[in-house]
Parts: structure tokens; sequence; C-alpha cells
């Protein structure tokens, strides 16, 4: 039986009530930080999902689940972690004590393991997105399971335990038998209601309005943004500033239970955290330190402390760090008219091109457009 259990918690409140599925929202040190924020969005509600019979999120694409009242969004963050980009993200969620779900890209995650713990630690949904970010819908099942569940246990490799059972398609390109699988598998499947179309854009007020255009139509929904993308590093504080001032409220989604992984995509996975490690392990220790941290948690490199200033709206200072794009990925800052999500290694012939230039002078992009652009 699908259900979706409703925990109507305040951030505030889930210190002294909340069950242990979310016990890592209630760490002491959070809460007085929070209480001196009036201003800040916080969690509205926590929603908890069994996914023990998957479950289809997102109205873009799925008109099966809709958990969310008037007035409420749901952050989600795409294709990371992306250090430089990603930590502006956390600070910005955390000035303004809230919480978004990061669906991650394997290949991502196994290069920078102590980013992803960095995202559990504080508090977010880690969620995943594959393995190296493949349109599921040009291959064949087997490719695409170990897409899927490569991905899935690369992400649990880097983070040390089990990610939610959390999925969000490429390009939200959804195969029927990919479906199958993912439901076979007990994940919940989350499309998408409105999207920043970040990776078009520089400009993080153009991420802003867009957003903000979008929420005014529909009046609610789930939120896409990628956190490998400048626009949406430069502007999410912003936006968080506006959802606010709006009267917008966000609802955290955490898992019933995390995923099962599969142990013959687990030792994939620890080959690839093992090449990871001996390539740091490689390299000057002057680098090492802030480029490929080795990290088990305790030992990354330091975040910017978040200083709050106490005013309206907030801004934390935001760190700038460089040199983070793992081996065989390019992540390029493009032109505004210009949209670029990666640039697989040439060897990855059939994956499909994320690339394309994008006249200006063109009408809006149709359904499909928007769709596989993801
Ligand atoms: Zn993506």
């Amino acid at each position: 039986m699908r259900s979706i259990m409703i925990a109507t918690l305040c951030l505030f409140a889930a210190a002294v009530s909340a069950p242990s599925a979310i016990a890592e929202l209630s760490k002491a040190e959070r809460a007085p930080a929070c209480a001196d924020r009036p201003h800040a969005l916080g969690v509205s509600r926590i929603v908890e999902i069994d996914t023990s019979t998957a479950g289809r999120f997102g109205n873009m694409q799925y008109k099966d689940i809709d958990f969310l009242k008037p007035g409420e969004v749901v952050l989600t963050f795409d294709d990371g972690p992306l250090r430089r980009y990603t930590l502006k993200v956390l600070n910005a969620l955390e000035a303004h004590c809230t919480k978004a779900t990061f669906f991650m890209v394997g290949r991502m995650a196994v290069h920078d393991p102590a980013m992803v713990k960095e995202i559990d630690r504080r508090g977010h949904t880690v969620g995943t997105h594959t393995w190296s970010h493949r349109n599921l819908g040009a291959l064949s099942l087997s490719s695409g399971e170990k897409e899927v569940e490569l991905g899935v246990s690369a992400v649990s490799a880097a983070l040390g335990k089990p990610v939610a059972p959390f999925f969000r398609f490429p390009y939200l390109s959804d195969p029927r038998r990919m479906i199958d699988h993912l439901q076979s598998r007990h994940q919940g499947i989350f499309s998408i209601d409105v999207d920043s179309h970040d990776y078009r854009t520089r400009s993080g007020q153009t991420v802003v309005s867009r957003i903000m255009a979008g929420l005014e139509k529909q009046g609610k929904g789930i939120l896409l943004f990628h956190d490998i993308q400048r626009s949406t590093g430069g502007g999410i504080s912003d936006l968080l500033d506006q959802l606010k001032e709006r009267g917008y409220k966000v609802v955290h989604i955490v898992p019933k239970a995390p995923i099962e992984t599969l142990p013959k995509y687990d030792e994939l996975a620890a080959k690839e955290l093992g090449k990871y490690a001996k390539s740091a392990a490689s390299r000057p220790l002057s680098q090492r330190s802030v480029v490929w941290p080795i990290s088990t948690g305790d030992d990354m490199p330091a975040v910017e402390p978040l200083v709050i200033t106490p005013r309206h709206p907030l801004n934390a200072p935001l760190p700038e760090q460089r040199g983070d794009v793992p081996p065989g990925f390019k992540i390029k800052d493009e032109p505004e008219a210009t949209q670029t999500i990666y640039e697989e290694p040439s060897s990855q012939t059939n994956e499909r091109k994320t690339s394309r230039n994008i006249d200006s002078s063109t009408p809006e992009p149709s359904w499909q457009d928007r769709v596989f652009a993801q």
C-alpha cells in the first residue's frame, strides 16, 4: 500500500518530537541559530515518504500523487555535488534554516565524498540521479539498470551509508522499462513542477524570476535547480528571500527507510571510490586539502563558517572554491546563449548530447524540449 506519512512538525518543534527518521534535524546545535532568525524560511512540514511500493511525484509528468498544499514548495538540486556551487547552495539553505533534496550523480559523488557527507550532515536528503547522467531512454534495460544501481551504490559509498530511495531521471527521460525496474526496487520517482532553467543562463536573477513566475502560475510545486550551475549558486540566496517574502512554505521530504543497495554494484562502486582515493593520494598535499579531500566526514576542509546577519534579507558569506570538477567531466560556464550540462568523455559516444545552442530569438521551447533538457 502506498502511503505518505505527513508529519506536521515545524523545524523547531522537531527537537523534541521528531521520529527517528528526522532525528538529524533535531541536532541541538541547529536550533539556537534558527531561533534567532525569525525571517528565515524554515521548514513548515516534513513529509516522510514510504517508497515500499514506489510512487511517482511531480506534475510535469506524473499525476499519481500530489502531497503539496497551495503555497508549498520542495527544493531539489540535481547533478552535483560540485563544490564551488554546492557550498553556496548549502550556505543559503542554512541561512534560511531550510532543507532540500539533492539528486546526485554517482560519478560526481565519488569524486567528492566529503561534500556528500557534508550535505547529509546538514540534514538534507540525498537521492540519486544515475551513475553518469546518461539518457536512460537511449539505453537497454541492462545498461539502464547499471546506470541506476551503480549511481545508488556510488552515492551510498561516498556517503558511507545507504541513501534515500529517491530517484530522478536525467533529462526526465523515463522509459517504461526503467520505471518498472525502479518500482521493483522500491524507489520513489521524482519529476518536477517548476523548472528554474538554470542551465540556460549565468544570471542568478533570471533563475529567481523564472521560479517566481512559475510558482505564480502553479501556486506550489517541486522546484528544480542544478547545484552545478553558476546561476543557481549566485541566485539561490535571493530566491529563498523571495520565497519567504511571498509567503511560500518549504516542505522537506525524507524517506521512511533507506534503500538497500545491490552487492554487485557496491563492489563496482568501491572500486570507483578506490580510484578516487588513489588519485587523491597521488596529489600534493597542498592540492589535496582543497581539491581532493580524503575524508571520512571528520576531516573535511573547513566549510566557510556561516555568519548570520540578523537583518532581512539574510545573506550568508559564500566561499569560493575551484578546481573540483572530476576527471571526465567538464562543467562549463557558458555564455547566456548556450546551455551545457555535461560534456562526457569521447569514449561514451552514444551518450545523448546535452549541449545545444539556443537562439535568443527562438520561441519558448516545447514541453519535450524542456523535459529533455534537464
Ligand atoms: Zn540532471
